[in-house]
């Protein structure tokens, strides 16, 4: 079985008030039978890594640069990510492919960059609106997979989130047809590039909210959530992760 996960993407969101809500997760979560994940902006990794250090929840980065280090003004590298505390990335988030031109040769550069450093590299992925309404959103996601996955991947460093642009931060989930229909198509498309594709956890992400989390942990295939909005507070994140539970 793939291992489930809730994992919270902060975004460009968060200053040292923060950890605030970092210590109320742990205080919520002590034990808990399901992975957590906060990524926080770079700038509170070091911090928030520090606050959750010895617990059961766990830091990671949303971005990395592709090389180890060098002349890349503004960039982090993954072993920099691992130095702060991490131990995941996203990678290939549609904001980092539309708003930085991100292709899917840059996001396996990135994700084989978090290998190297030790990482597991959540590979994001989703169609826009005009691909769904086109009929195109399994092509789309099937051919981003292949392109995005880097040689090296296997279930324990690679985790693969489905988030539809469309249902970003807009209010609108996909329904659990929907959910379904892609994951499948994304489970059997792992199953037929690695050996252990079998064992990749899959994350919905998109819109998720303590309210509909349960419906969504109940499609097939889905092993857990990539939260956006809901994950910067305990209040709204915590249900999230007992529905996971
Ligand atoms: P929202 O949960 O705010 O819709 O964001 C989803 C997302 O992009 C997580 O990476």
């Amino acid at each position: 079985m793939p291992k489930k996960l809730a994992a919270g993407n902060w975004k460009m969101n968060g200053l040292t008030a923060g950890l605030d809500e970092v210590r109320a997760l742990q205080a919520a979560h002590p034990e808990p039978s399901v992975g957590i994940l906060i990524c926080p902006p770079a700038t509170l990794l070091s911090a928030v890594a520090g606050a959750l250090g010895g617990t059961a929840i766990a830091a990671g980065g949303q971005d990395c640069h592709a090389e180890a280090n060098g002349a890349h003004t503004g960039d982090i590298s993954a072993s920099m990510l691992a130095d702060a505390g991490a131990s995941h990335v996203i990678v290939g988030h549609s904001e980092r492919r539309g708003e930085h031109g991100e292709s899917d040769e840059d996001v396996a550069a990135k994700a084989a960059a978090a290998h190297g450093a030790g990482l597991t590299a959540i590979i994001c992925l989703g169609e826009s609106q005009a691909q769904r309404e086109a009929g195109e959103h399994l092509a789309v996601i099937t051919a981003q997979l292949a392109g995005s996955l880097p040689g090296g991947a296997t279930a324990a460093n690679t985790i693969i989130a489905y988030e539809p642009i469309w249902a970003i931060g807009t209010g609108l989930t996909a329904g659990p047809e929907e959910i379904a229909e892609a994951h499948t198509a994304l489970r059997e498309a792992l199953e037929a590039r690695l050996q252990d594709g079998a064992e990749v956890t899959l994350l919905y992400g998109g819109s998720v909210k303590g309210a509909n989390a349960a419906e969504i942990f109940a499609v097939p295939n889905v092993d857990g959530a990539l939260v956006g909005g809901a994950s910067l507070t305990s209040a709204d994140f915590s249900p999230i992760i007992s529905a996971l539970e």
